[in-house]
């Protein structure tokens, strides 16, 4: 990595004269330009032009947290964080999913809180889409984001990220389901009664029991998506054993590249594609750089003292005192670990289609979730930089449009039964 930099180097001016052009001119020229009326652009083969053409779905960011607890307007193009309106067009994004989090420490493992932590980001999102019809376009099927597409809109989707909010009852998945929530994870880094997690000690054993089985019935039934980002093992090969629709991970990468449980082994990437679902890669250095989770892990310790006090300091909430943690983290984080670049997302990309083919990935940001990013791929608006190293590459147009959104498209299309 070290002895490439004066390439990557090169690489990221390029990626920023590329963007640059694509903010200025392209972009805003496409906005006058009705879908299919201008020939030129559709058939031109430059990267922009094949990014623009791409329907792209990102299938997890955490930004709605934000609106909550930060009062953040995704309307204007904030200074910090990784996803606003602004950035999102920037960066040719079609649709994104909306992670419906309930952090388990925060707001309880179930129960009410969790409920009410989840109908808030729900509501969030809904108002979002009231207020800004001009920008966003609320969808639950693949046929609403090309809706969407036609209307020059964004379309703002939800998946649920870990099962506490449905309380350990089954009929929560159809209350979540007639909200418009289109995924679920069973867990997130804490296990669930019902699901074994891969960032705590109990999952490792744990998989699902028979309720979490009924659960991933359910959402069979009704069409919401299993997501098996987060779950442990065990857990895992319950999903692909009891599911009979396609299985999903919205936000992982290879354990084969970057060895951290929270990502899928090569037989687990095997039999989700078996089952004709996408792994949506995640752009977290942590989970895409090797050995950068060690590094992370040594840093997280000599930093410790800082980010306590900048917590003891935050007069307010709990989830105040943990956005103060965060800040702490992101600043040192930058500081004191090394970046990571687009290319290395493209290999967990290549690591997969030798696997299992170019019919079986998608990309998932997880942006606003993390506190490191890479260089190259910052926030949404970099988005094209991932097409660009792709196609240099060799992948195809029509490869990239299966990449950036057109597989999750045809997953989302045969959950309905279409
Ligand atoms: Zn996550």
């Amino acid at each position: 990595m070290r002895s490439l930099k004066p390439l990557v180097l090169l690489t990221l001016f390029c990626a920023t004269s590329f963007l640059a052009g694509c903010r200025e001119t392209n972009m805003n020229q496409d906005q006058t330009t009705p879908v299919g009326q201008n020939s030129a652009r559709d058939s031109a083969n430059d990267p922009l032009s094949i990014h623009k053409r791409a329907i792209a779905v990102d299938l997890h960011a955490d930004t709605v947290q934000r609106v909550l607890d930060e009062h953040v307007d995704l309307q204007q193009q904030l200074s910090d964080g990784h996803f606003d309106a602004v950035r999102a067009k920037a960066g040719g994004l079609d649709a994104q999913f909306f992670s419906i989090w309930v952090e388990p420490q925060l707001f309880g493992g179930g129960g009410e809180r969790a409920v009410k932590r989840a109908d808030d980001q729900i509501a969030a999102i809904r108002a979002l889409a009231e207020k800004h019809p001009e920008t966003w376009q609320l969808a639950t099927s693949a046929a609403d984001v090309r809706r969407a597409v036609q209307d020059g809109k964004i379309a703002a989707l939800m998946g649920l990220e870990g099962g506490y909010a449905i309380d350990e009852k089954l009929e929560n998945v159809q209350r979540y389901y007639d909200r418009g929530v289109r995924y679920m994870s069973p867990a997130w880094s804490v296990s669930t009664s019902w699901a074994g997690s891969s960032g705590d000690a109990v999952g490792a054993s744990r998989g699902l029991n028979d309720f979490g089985k009924s659960v991933v019935r359910e959402m069979n039934r009704l069409g919401m998506m299993v997501d098996v980002s987060h779950v442990s093992d065990k857990t895992f090969w319950d999903i692909v054993n009891t599911s009979t629709k396609a299985v999903v991970a919205t936000h992982s990468a290879c354990r084969a590249i970057a060895n951290v449980p929270r990502n899928l082994t090569d037989e687990m990437i095997r039999a989700l594609a078996h089952t004709g679902g996408v792994v949506n890669v995640i752009f977290y250095p942590e989970h895409i750089e090797p050995g950068w989770s060690e590094l992370k892990k040594r840093v997280d310790v000599e930093i410790a003292p800082m980010v306590q006090a900048a917590s003891a300091n935050e007069p307010g909430s709990a989830v105040q005192k943990k956005l103060a943690r965060d800040r702490v983290r992101t600043r040192e984080f930058a500081k004191r670990l090394p970046p990571v670049y687009a290319s290395r997302i493209v290999d967990h990309i290549d690591h997969i289609v030798k696997l299992v083919g170019v019919d079986h990935v998608g990309i998932g940001s997880d942006f606003d979730g993390v506190q490191s990013t890479a260089a190259d791929l910052a926030t949404i608006a970099d988005l094209p930089n991932l097409t660009k190293e792709l196609l240099r590459r060799g992948y195809s147009p029509s490869d990239v449009e299966k990449i950036l959104g057109g597989n999750m498209l045809r997953v989302m299309d045969a959950q309905q039964g279409k």
